[in-house]
């Protein structure tokens, strides 16, 4: 906890990233506060900056647009992140990947385990590595233990597309990128998932581009 009237340096950072309104920068693949662990947040930044802090992340992750976004990567190292997804896709899409309306959350120093060994392949993006998506085969379902804004103990199990959304924006909290965990040969610019791999699943993909599926 921070126990003076000082701000923090990380208070400072956030505080510049806030004079300015709208949505904050995002930071692309190759800065390396992406490829650093954070560091686990324990009031770094006060309750009222915390606030505006965590709506300014929903802002941005409403304008990109993306279902995920994580302090990291507007530059901020400390383990928060938040989630929401309206999921506006087909019906067959949410049926075969499990994508499923995920209300806005923050996540405060999320960690997660496998609930059970059954693994999802699909392709995913990032807004920090813009214009390329690949396919990353993760746990179908989670348990996230963590906080969430207020500090109250969250301990929950998630399935289907939020269980990746909430693999993905974890993993950018340890360093990790999507892509380190990605089938390298299923890496498709959007041009090309547009043009050719809209299908609810990546089979066809995996057979035309030659990489294997769980
Ligand atoms: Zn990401």
């Amino acid at each position: 906890m921070a126990t003076s009237n000082e701000r923090t340096p990380l208070a400072e950072r956030v505080e510049q990233l806030l004079a300015e309104d709208g949505p904050l920068a995002i930071v692309a693949a190759g800065d390396p506060v992406l490829r650093r662990a954070a560091e686990p947040f324990d009031g770094q930044l006060e309750p009222a900056l915390l606030a505006r802090f965590v709506e300014a992340l929903r802002v941005t992750m409403h304008a990109a647009p993306g279902v995920g976004l994580a302090a990291p990567q507007v530059g901020v190292p400390l383990r928060i992140a938040v989630i929401e997804d309206p999921a506006p896709v087909p019906q067959e899409v949410r049926i075969a990947r499990g994508r499923v309306p995920q209300p806005f959350r923050v996540l405060v120093n999320p960690a997660y385990e496998p609930a059970g060994e059954s693994r999802a392949a699909f392709f995913e993006g990032c807004l920090s590595v813009p214009g390329w998506q690949a396919v990353v085969a993760r746990h179908a379902e989670v348990r996230l233990t963590g906080q969430d804004e207020h500090g109250r103990a969250v301990d929950e199990v998630f399935t289907g597309w939020p269980a990746r959304i909430v693999q993905h924006e974890t993993d950018h909290l340890d360093g990790t990128l999507y892509l380190d965990r990605a089938e390298p040969r299923s890496l498709s610019s959007d041009e090309a998932m547009a043009r050719r791999w809209a299908q609810p699943t990546p089979a066809a993909a995996a057979a035309a581009l030659g990489f294997d599926l769980p």
